[in-house]
């Protein structure tokens, strides 16, 4: 049997750790607040931003919500971006994605601070993630890296293989497991022989976006195998990009859906506002 990566456990010891750092970084006078923007009101939307507000009471800093209606023109959030980035009290800034239509969100992504992009999706956080250089790393890839430490998988001289290209998952993540030594190959829908490039991996991550799609015909025995993906499946069941009660024999270690990648997201979002708020 595989061994289940618990995202569910990681994540809450991250946030436990993180409680207590910001106990102590009040206690030297350091404290801040995350700002969170929400553009209209998809349900999806909204449990996200819900749970990220959540996650800052749990682990003791403020967050400001601000919910601005479908319709708000490109200039009046990016007038609150600027105002936000001039607020001293404001450590973080997050845009909940996707925007409307009449909105350009590599506009919105590029005016927030780089000091206060906690998801990491700014041109030069991308960039000083590339070099090596501090900056604050994008939360999902960020958050599978930590699942793989401290589920004591070696990530160094390993092959892995990512599958999706997308900048906040699949590009991110190939660079981060490069930065931690593995040989990384990326997949994505122009690559031939899927399965035979999939099959050489001992660390598979798949971020596909395609319920289901991973089977055992795609992994090698013994490999560790990551889903990124969720889905709602015809019966409203939340399901990942793996097919994962076929996958799991095979597998030496691989996450669920859900339990696994997703609780990742949002104590990583955690970690890069209680960075900023030290490093102020
Ligand atoms: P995306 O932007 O749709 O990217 C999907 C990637 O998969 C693309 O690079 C695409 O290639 C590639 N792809 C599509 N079909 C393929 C095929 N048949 N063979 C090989 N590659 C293929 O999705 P994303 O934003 O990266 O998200 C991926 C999944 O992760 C989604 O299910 C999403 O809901 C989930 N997600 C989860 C979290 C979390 O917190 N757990 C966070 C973010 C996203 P091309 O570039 O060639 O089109």
């Amino acid at each position: 049997m595989a061994q289940i990566i618990d995202g569910k456990k990681i994540s809450q010891q991250i946030k436990d750790e993180l409680k207590e750092k910001v106990e102590s970084l009040k206690a030297e006078g350091k404290s801040g607040a995350l700002a969170v923007i929400q553009v209209g009101e998809d349900p999806a939307s909204s449990v996200y931003v819900r749970n990220k507000k959540n996650a800052c009471a749990y682990i003791g800093i403020e967050s400001l919500a601000y919910e601005l209606p479908e319709d708000i023109s490109e200039e009046e959030l990016l007038e609150l971006i600027a105002k936000l980035n001039g607020t001293k009290q404001v450590k973080g800034i997050l845009v909940q994605l996707p925007l409307p239509k009449h909105i350009c969100e590599d506009k919105v992504i590029q005016a927030i601070s780089p000091s206060k992009d906690v998801d990491g999706f700014h041109p030069q956080s991308v960039g000083a993630m590339t070099i090596g250089e501090p900056g604050f790393l994008s939360c999902t890839p960020a958050g599978i890296i930590q699942l793989l430490k401290r589920s004591g998988i070696e990530i160094s001289g390993k092959r892995c293989v990512v599958i999706g290209r997308s900048n906040i998952v699949g590009k991110p993540m190939a660079l981060l497991m490069l930065r931690e030594d593995a040989t990384v190959t990326i997949a994505h829908s122009k690559t031939q022989n899927l399965k035979e490039i999939c099959k050489e991996a001992d660390i598979l991550i798949v971020a596909i976006g395609k319920p289901r799609f991973i089977g055992a015909e795609y992994v090698k025995e013994g490999a560790v195998v990551i889903d990124v993906g969720i889905h709602r499946d015809e019966n409203h069941k939340l399901c990942g990009d793996v097919k994962f009660e076929e996958v799991e024999p095979v597998a030496f270690a691989i996450t669920p859906v859900p339990g696994g990648v997703g609780p990742m997201t949002i104590a990583m979002l955690m970690n890069n506002c209680v960075q900023s708020i030290e490093e102020d």
